[in-house]
């Protein structure tokens, strides 16, 4: 492939990392009739990975919404790997999706700067490191953007592609292109910014949220039931984090607050305390709200 052919030469897909996002973004890629390898370090995360794809695909098939003959072409376009060595040699794009750790990202970018042919493009799916972070380490700055899907990442349309200062204009287009021939809706950010969009727009309906809690001005159901009632979202605030993971909520802020330094930006003692009594939200059973698991 040649970067100026943009998407139209992408046919080897890497996505590293097997975790919620990798494997879902792996098996987006093959649906789309991209060969994919997903590689992780983990053999047990590779392994749940494959039973996951398979099962998914067969509740599709069983469900009439994906033919049997397109289930089996794109479990037959995934390839399993531990080796970045073998997996990397014939990507022509990466996207990455491993452990939210910066000093695990550079190692990686730097392994794919030797690794991947040279006209490979190199994305993070990050939701807090702006890829500037490891592009320099590629020795390739120009051909390194983040591609930041959402989750569940077979289900959601946006994916944010964000430039960092020397992104070339043709891995823009490959990126956008690329998402675009995943079935997605990509959106375009021109210059890193903590939260992108969708997290910025995100954390300020939950400071506001929050900051309606914490005087007492309403309850977290009323202020739920005036975001679907008033605003039509599909949920309301608190509902959402509990979805996302309260973990998660956290974890963005403090990265948000370091970068800026903005009071506004500091995590929610509220939110603070929940962590560090184990509620996390759904996925533990108890967050703003208690469920039943
Ligand atoms: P996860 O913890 O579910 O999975 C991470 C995977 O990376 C694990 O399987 C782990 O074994 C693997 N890994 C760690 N070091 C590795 C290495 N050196 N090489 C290969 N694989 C390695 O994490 P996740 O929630 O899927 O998040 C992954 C990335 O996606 C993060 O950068 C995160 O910011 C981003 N992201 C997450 C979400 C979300 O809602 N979870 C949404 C958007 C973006």
């Amino acid at each position: 492939m040649n970067t100026s052919s943009g998407v139209e030469g992408i046919s080897n897909i890497l996505v590293i990392g097997a975790g919620t996002m990798g494997r879902q973004i792996a098996m987006s890629a093959a649906l789309a009739g991209y060969s994919t390898t997903l590689q992780d370090i983990s053999l047990d995360g590779l392994t749940a990975a494959r039973t996951e794809h398979k099962s998914w695909a067969d509740s599709r098939v069983a469900k009439g919404k994906l033919g049997q003959d397109d289930a089996g072409a794109a479990l037959d376009a995934l390839a399993y790997s531990t080796d970045l060595n073998t997996a990397a040699s014939g990507a022509d794009f990466v996207i990455e999706a491993a452990t939210e750790r910066l000093d695990i990202k550079t190692q990686i970018f730097e392994q794919l700067g030797v690794l991947t042919p040279a006209h490979a493009i190199l994305a993070t799916n990050s939701s807090t490191l702006g890829s500037s972070k490891v592009a320099e380490a590629t020795g390739r700055p120009a051909q390194v953007c983040n591609m930041h899907f959402f989750n569940p990442a077979l289900v959601m349309k946006c994916v944010e592609v964000v430039r960092h200062g020397a992104t070339s204009d043709a891995t823009v287009q490959a990126a956008m292109g690329l998402a675009r021939r995943l079935g997605k809706e990509p959106v375009l950010i021109n210059r890193e910014i903590p939260g992108f969009i969708a997290n910025r727009l995100m954390g300020a309906m939950q400071r506001e949220a929050l900051f309606l809690a914490d005087e007492g001005i309403a309850s977290i159901e009323d202020i739920d039931t005036t975001a679907r009632t008033a605003l039509g979202h599909p949920m309301g605030p608190f509902a959402l984090m509990d979805m996302v993971g309260l973990d998660v909520i956290d974890f963005i802020a403090q990265a948000t607050y370091e970068e800026t330094g903005n009071a506004v930006d500091a995590p929610n003692e509220r939110i603070t305390a929940l962590v560090a009594a184990g509620k996390i939200g759904r996925k533990s059973g108890t967050g703003f709200y208690g469920y039943t698991r």
